[in-house]
């Protein structure tokens, strides 16, 4: 199945809190050296939780856009 919205995080905004992570663990994590790491293709299955990270980030980093 093609994958309809894709994420993308403004790492000048990111402040690295992790919260994205906490809400979408499947597409999110912070590593171990404090960086943020994140998949930009966005699965039907994770997309309210991918919805969530975006309302839950402090910095408003998170950009989710659907793609025709
Ligand atoms: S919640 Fe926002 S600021 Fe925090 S790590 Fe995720 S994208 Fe960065």
């Amino acid at each position: 199945m093609r994958t309809r919205y894709r994420v993308s995080v403004d790492n000048d905004r990111c402040r690295r809190f992790g919260i994205c992570a906490d809400e979408a663990a499947q597409l999110f994590r912070l590593t171990p050296s404090g960086g943020l790491r994140y998949q930009s293709a966005v699965p039907a299955e994770a997309l309210a939780a991918v919805q969530a990270a975006v309302r839950s980030c402090p910095t408003l980093a998170i950009s989710l856009e659907e793609r025709r």
